[in-house]
């Protein structure tokens, strides 16, 4: 009653303008007949009325739970509402029906008010109409949605009634429930609101309690052994959830122990004695945890920590702008105070969510010590999941585009192989290529020449535990030995020199930062072009890093990132060049990657493939492993530029042979004028694309210590290759799709 009030307070402009006009005309007599001493009081006591409607109103715990900008939900006896569904609707009406309807009315009430209106005729031209086209596509909805299951809505109308007559008996229906709740556009008195206010749901929400996802013990000899509550009510916490992008409060978080093998089971781990140090625990990371532990008293369900991997793969985005993000868009749209993530509670969300990503693709739960720092997670989370930077959502790809039917000669139909294809003649041979590419980018390491070690402080420090102990207190300047001096890094007598490296370094990190923030990728209109990130010149031979003895004020940082990818996009491994991309090191990580003849490809593109061809041949590893199986060949982007005087290179790594050598590189092809021209049997640009893409992440990764800095590329390249590979089955169902349309049409 008082908000009804409270809103007719508030009228359109028009409105009260017409208002204002009628009220002068009742006002007018009133003046000649009251003293202006009475009117002062009228006035007076009008104020006073509302001042009364919003104190009262702010005791009514409805209208300050729902806000003003909603309506409660209809309180009205349930008897009430069940005496009219048992009237009305058919008495087989299911339950979920008859919640449906309910929810839809609320849900609609800006619709329902117009239908309100249209019902009475108040204004020259205007016609009553009982039932409204408006109810009708309401009705009609419903119909749609709850008829699926041949159970009529209404009971009186069998099958012979009119299609068209069905709906108009529903809406009537709906119009009268309308009414039993109260959502109608008008208020007790008849007065005609304008504005309909959403109703809230928010007391309809149920309750959300968080508990193990399990109901017994799954230790193999435990039987399966039930679950008590280990929680005591007085400790229970009562935390902060995200579910489904909404924020609820108080939700109590409730474990569950096996007594018998002491094993206590929360909603997203297993704490259980250690296999291995007596008295320690040890903490199952569980992938199939259905919410996740984000902070101390946030937790979140899968869409959310889903979400973040998701945003940052698709935006480039670093904890800190997606905290921005979630705090600046989902956040406000609920008028929640509590919910603010900060930049920790993403990352949280990441680590927890690519662990269960990467783990679920070997079918491992993570199992490591309890308690850990989420820095010690990542780090032993690369060390069991990592594979040593070989990409699990890889294994056992092939597609068209990566793997082909063996050709004996240049006439032979190219064929390739799809995923999914049966495989009738398995005998057949097939080539399969795979794309070698580095990209500079790396995290910092001690700056001491040729130590690779993580740095023992990853704020500000320079030098690994071992070199900060040995060489933490001399100047750093090189070939001095002298103390240096506090809060500097120099001594005495190079202070001058630490002082301008300051400098010159303060500058550099302010453009570094402004590049920061224009990604690689970025190419709006707007923006100049820029270089892109991995414009460096990665495939020269030595990287003169600490040649030249260079000062020790920063931090090194490892060279590079190389990734070995298919034709297609998937990608196989990644490996780390600490000091440079060398020949030895590609073959070395070659070798890893494809340890068995088997598994070794056909053709290996790298964009140095002469060099590490002839470094092959000179360390044995040609005739000892790679002569049987695979041939190194340049991409045909570099190739141009490497010397035609080089045979080598001409005979053995020419990516587009036309002499007919190899019918499996290259494909003879007719244009449109009869010409024959050739065509690279594989995409040997596929590691410069993926690189480009990569690139995107340089600003991140550059800040990261080194364990974050595998976890995340490891974490991104898997999700990057999982998409990719979805991306290729989509592809093939589209086009078997519209081949088979074309036979059958
Ligand atoms: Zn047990
Ligand atoms: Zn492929
Ligand atoms: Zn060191
Ligand atoms: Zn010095
Ligand atoms: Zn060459």
């Amino acid at each position: 009653m008082t908000l009804e009030r409270m809103r007719m307070k508030r009228r359109s402009p028009r409105r009260r303008e017409e208002i204002s006009k009628i009220d002068v005309y009742l006002i007018m007599p009133c003046i000649e007949l009251c003293s202006s001493v009475t009117m002062l009081f009228r006035i007076l006591s009008f104020v006073q009325l509302w001042l009364g409607v919003f104190w009262l109103l702010s005791y009514i715990p409805g209208a300050v739970a729902s806000g003003l900008n909603e309506r409660p939900f209809p309180d009205i006896p349930f008897k009430e509402f069940s005496d009219f569904i048992r009237l009305n609707f058919n008495s087989e009406i299911s339950l979920s029906s008859v919640l449906v309807i309910l929810l839809s009315l609320t849900e609609n009430v800006q619709l329902l008010g117009l239908h309100g209106r249209q019902q009475r005729k108040r204004y020259k031209g205007e016609r009553s109409t009982p039932v409204t086209a408006w109810i009708r596509v309401l009705a009609n909805s419903l119909r749609q949605k709850l008829e699926s299951d041949d159970t009529p809505i209404l009971n009186d109308v069998t099958d012979g009634g009119r299609n068209e007559q069905v709906t108009i008996a529903i809406a009537l229906k709906l119009d009268a429930m309308t009414e039993l709740l109260n959502l109608q556009p008008y208020n007790r008195a008849g007065k005609f609101i304008t504005k309909q206010k959403p109703v809230s749901h928010k007391a309809i929400e149920p309750i959300h309690i968080i508990c193990p996802n399990t109901l017994v013990c799954k230790t193999k000899d435990c039987n399966p052994h039930s679950l008590v509550m280990i929680t005591k009510p007085r400790d229970i916490p009562y935390v902060t959830l995200v579910k489904n992008f909404r924020i609820y409060e108080d939700v109590p978080v409730l474990a569950g122990h096996c007594s018998r093998c002491k094993t206590t089971y929360y909603a997203d781990h297993e704490r259980s004695p250690s296999s291995s140090v007596l008295g320690e625990a040890d903490r199952v990371y569980l992938n199939s945890a259905k919410y996740l532990k984000i902070g101390q008293s946030i937790w979140v369900d899968r869409a959310f920590s889903s979400a973040v991997l998701s945003g940052v793969y698709n935006f480039h985005a670093s904890a800190a702008s997606y905290t921005e993000f979630w705090n600046s868009s989902f956040l406000v749209s609920q008028s929640s105070v509590v919910g603010k993530l900060s930049r920790r509670h993403i990352w949280q969300a990441f680590v927890q969510e690519s662990i269960r990503m990467v783990g679920a693709l070997s079918d491992t739960n993570l199992t490591l010590g309890d308690n850990l720092p989420v820095d010690e997670v990542t780090k032993e989370a690369f060390h069991i999941l990592g594979e040593r930077g070989v990409i699990l959502a890889a294994d056992g790809h092939t597609c068209k585009e990566c793997t082909h039917r063996y050709r004996h000669s240049d006439d032979d139909p190219i064929q390739g192989k799809s995923e999914d294809e049966e495989d009738e003649d398995d005998m057949g041979a097939y080539v399969q290529m795979a794309v070698v590419d580095g990209i500079v980018m790396g995290h910092s390491i001690c700056a001491y020449p040729d130590c690779t070690s993580e740095l023992s402080n990853a704020r500000g420090g320079v030098y690994c535990a071992l070199h900060e102990d040995a060489y933490g207190g001399q100047c750093h300047v090189s070939n001095c030995t002298n103390a240096k001096v506090e809060t500097t890094l120099a001594c005495q007598a190079h202070q001058e020199k630490w002082q301008r490296f300051q400098k010159y370094h303060r500058t550099r990190q302010l453009s570094g930062y402004r590049r920061a923030q224009r990604r690689s990728d970025d190419s709006w209109p707007w923006m100049a072009e820029i270089q892109r990130a991995n414009n460096q010149p990665h495939d020269q031979d030595i990287v003169l890093n600490n040649e030249g003895r260079r000062d020790c004020f920063i931090p090194s940082r490892t060279y590079c990132v190389e990734t070995i990818c298919a034709p297609c996009g998937v990608v196989v491994a990644w490996a780390k060049f600490s000091k440079s991309e060398s020949p030895t090191n590609i073959l070395n990580f070659l070798e890893q990657v494809y340890p068995t003849e088997d598994s070794r490809p056909s053709y290996i593109c790298i964009d140095k493939a002469c060099l590490v061809l002839r470094t092959c041949v000179n360390n044995g590893s040609w005739t000892g492993i790679w002569e049987e199986t695979s041939r190194f060949i340049v991409d045909s982007y570099h190739y141009t530029n490497h010397s035609s005087e080089d045979n080598l290179c001409r005979r053995f790594c020419n990516p587009t042979p036309r002499d007919g050598s190899d019918p499996n590189l290259v494909v003879k092809e007719r244009d449109r004028y009869g010409q024959t021209y050739y065509r690279n049997a594989f995409n040997t640009q596929a590691c410069e694309q993926l690189n480009a893409w990569l690139g995107g992440f340089e600003s991140i990764l550059r800040r990261m210590t080194a364990g974050n800095f595998n976890w995340f590329l490891h974490t991104m390249l898997t999700y990057h290759t999982t998409h990719v590979r979805q991306r290729i089955a989509k592809h093939m169902e589209y086009r078997s799709d519209s081949s088979s349309e074309d036979s059958s049409g």
